[in-house]
């Protein structure tokens, strides 16, 4: 389910640039929404204890931080 849910989500990020619309931009959104559900149910199966919820944390803010080093490289 998740899978095919990233799946719809990927199909029509690449659609949307081929074809900018509110009908596309309604479509990804959609997607959006779906893999976000997905995302919240599979937080629910996997990060079930402190261990677990540790190991989300660290990966995220690492995660992030790279993303603002790149972002903040991108600048003139
Ligand atoms: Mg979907």
């Amino acid at each position: 389910m998740a899978i095919e849910e990233m799946a719809e989500l990927i199909q029509v990020l690449m659609k949307y640039p081929r074809k900018e619309n509110h009908s596309t931009l309604n479509e990804v959104i959609e997607e959006i929404v779906d893999v976000d559900i997905m995302l919240e149910q599979l937080k629910m199966i996997f990060i079930t204890d402190a261990y677990a919820e540790i190991q989300y944390s660290e990966f995220r803010q690492l995660k992030l931080k790279r993303l603002e080093e790149m972002l903040k490289g991108d600048e003139p």
